[in-house]
């Protein structure tokens, strides 16, 4: 049985379903700059659900958005839409914006091998839906119009705050006065924005040219492509408590009964224990790791070595330990997949089973993979360890990218050592061993290997 931490409800869950579909909504990149490592944090950890669901033999309907309109500089609602403040910076249109920054977050998802989600779907593709929605909550009596755009109205909502314990109505009663004094409460948020001339991404309306809240994205999209029953929905704590708030206000509101049944959240990734910011030099992209000699499947793996409801500090060091462990998995591997004793790894299956649905207990089960490769030399582990990549999501291809000239030596030293010309076959190793390469010898067969 799968069971997850439920961030509602605060318990560990069996897994919902809607016979054995997994719907699942996850929260996008806002594409206005590069993504940074701990941005794919969160997407490894979506990955990671999916990934572990496939193997327990859910199927999965997955959806995420893209967010390219509407986020604030500041969660709730204040400041300028992010999109603008690029558009700006780089003398480009918000459109153009979005592409670009679309782009390297999708080829960077490649690179780490995240298994995306079966919808990708862009605030600005579901605009008319959006402005539905929204009249279906002024309609329903849970929103209302100001100067400024269209609010939703939370004192109609008393459950508002359930999911990271914020009593509402304490909150209300100690508000002080919003600046705003047509907003029935400092905390109503917006979902409508009414749209000032230089906004430059404004669609026609009921109530004039504007432009959609953050929140209602992801409600919007989650219903288009989900329907108003989603299994599980993921994103980062920071979303907790108002990203996640306002878009459960929204649905439940609109559909009056509660849409999503489990929430999952990621905590943060830490840079040397600190918060990761640009003006502390410490924001790092994929591009970052690999111009300093770290492939993306480093970054992969290093997600593994921490439980994703704590924070991971990232350092250079740990990275080290991430990249010599992964490089020591493979080489492990490789001398499996030749090997010739007969192991019997059902315990280490029924571990790494239990370690992977008990909340995604990766740690564990990594463990659990690195005691299996120490076992003798099988190509039953190795068949094993193939069963359990279908989660890691490790590639093992790259054992192939050995050049030609290599291929060769290895191929005449081994006939050479068959021939017992041992002398001949010592040479070929050494020269084998100054182009950079080592060979491991079995019973029926060697492996070159990159060193
Ligand atoms: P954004 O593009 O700002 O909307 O954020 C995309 C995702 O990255 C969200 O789910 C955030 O919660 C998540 N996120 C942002 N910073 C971090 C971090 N340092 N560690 C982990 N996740 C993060
Ligand atoms: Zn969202």
């Amino acid at each position: 049985m799968v069971k997850f931490y439920n961030s509602l409800t605060r318990r560990k869950e069996e897994v919902p379903s809607h016979a054995g579909v997994v719907k699942m909504y996850s929260c996008g990149p806002t594409v206005y700059y590069y993504p940074h490592i701990g941005n794919f944090r969160a997407y490894l950890f979506m990955d990671n659900i999916r990934r572990v669901l496939k193997y327990n033999g859910y199927k999965l309907v997955g959806v995420m958005n893209i967010t390219d309109v509407g986020h604030m500089t500041s969660d709730a609602d204040e400041g300028e839409d992010k999109m603008m403040v690029a558009s700006r910076r780089e003398h480009k249109s918000p459109w153009e914006v979005a592409k670009f920054y679309t782009n390297i977050f999708m080829n960077d998802a490649k690179a780490l091998n995240i298994d995306l989600p079966e919808h990708i779907v862009p605030a600005t593709s579901v605009i008319p839906e959006m402005i539905k929605f929204v009249q279906g909550l002024i309609e329903k009596g849970y929103a209302y119009e100001t100067s400024k755009g269209i609010y939703f109205d939370i004192a109609k909502y008393p459950e508002y705050g359930k999911l990271s314990g914020m009593d509402i109505k304490e909150k209300l009663a100690g508000a002080r006065i919003d600046v705003d004094e047509e907003k029935h409460s400092p905390y109503d948020f917006v979902l409508w924005v009414k749209a000032p001339k230089e906004h430059i991404m404004q669609w026609q309306s009921p109530w004039g040219m504007g432009y959609p809240g953050w929140h209602i994205e992801c409600s919007v999209i989650g219903d288009k492509y989900l329907g108003d029953s989603i299994d599980i929905h993921t994103g980062g704590v920071d979303h907790k408590p108002v990203h996640h708030e306002n878009e459960i206000a929204q649905s439940n509101c609109f559909y009056g009964h509660q849409v999503v049944k489990m929430w999952m959240h990621l905590e943060f990734l830490q840079v040397n224990g600190g918060k990761m910011s640009k003006s502390l030099g410490n924001l790092y992209t994929l591009e970052d790791l690999k111009d300093r000699g770290y492939e993306p499947e480093v970054f992969r793996f290093f997600y593994f070595l921490a439980h994703y409801s704590k924070q991971q500090n990232f350092t250079f060091e740990a990275l080290d330990m991430a990249k010599s462990t992964l490089k020591s998995i493979k080489n492990l591997v490789a001398e499996h997949k030749i090997g010739t004793t007969n192991v019997d790894t059902s315990e280490f299956e029924k571990e790494f089973l239990e370690s992977i649905n008990d909340d995604l207990n990766m740690p564990k089960a990594i463990a659990c993979v690195l005691k299996m490769l120490k076992c003798d030399r099988s190509k039953d582990v190795y068949q094993t360890f193939l069963k359990f990549n279908q989660v890691l999501g490790i590639d093992l291809e790259e054992k192939m990218d050995i050049p030609q000239e290599i291929k060769d030596k290895a191929q005449a030293r081994w006939q050479a050592k068959k021939d017992k010309n041992f002398a001949l076959a010592d040479s070929l190793r050494d020269e084998i061993s100054k182009l950079g390469y080592d060979i491991k010898d079995a019973k029926d067969g060697y492996q070159v290997l990159k060193k």
